[in-house]
């Protein structure tokens, strides 16, 4: 049920971005590399996980990718991931916490 309701959203947010609002789309590295001044970072607890996708949907970096044959897992990309946390704040099941770099 919520894998029907975040596609869902999913596709109310393409069809509203697409057509709607004048608002650019998050894209990979638009903000450039994150280089070393990170303070947190995004774990992602696989074994929690539910693939449901609402991490790679809000992340405003479009750090996140969907791996896996059927792309319905998720993993952080870590050159882009700024530490902003909202994937974490976002996540339905506690699977991601935000760690301390160093
Ligand atoms: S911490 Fe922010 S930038 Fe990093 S993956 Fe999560 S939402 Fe994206
Ligand atoms: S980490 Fe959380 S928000 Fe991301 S796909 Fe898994 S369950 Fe969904």
């Amino acid at each position: 049920m919520l894998k029907q309701l975040s596609w869902l959203i999913l596709l109310l947010e393409v069809v509203e971005l697409s057509y709607i609002l004048p608002v650019s789309k998050p894209s990979e590295g638009a903000s450039g590399f994150t280089g070393i001044w990170r303070s947190f970072k995004p774990v992602i607890d696989v074994g929690k996980c539910r693939k449901c996708l609402l991490c790679w949907l809000y992340c405003p970096e479009a750090a996140i990718k969907r791996v896996g044959d059927d792309y319905m897992s998720v993993e952080v990309d870590y050159r882009y991931c700024k530490g902003c946390g909202i994937c974490a704040n976002e996540c339905p099941f506690k699977a991601i916490i935000m760690v301390k770099e160093g």
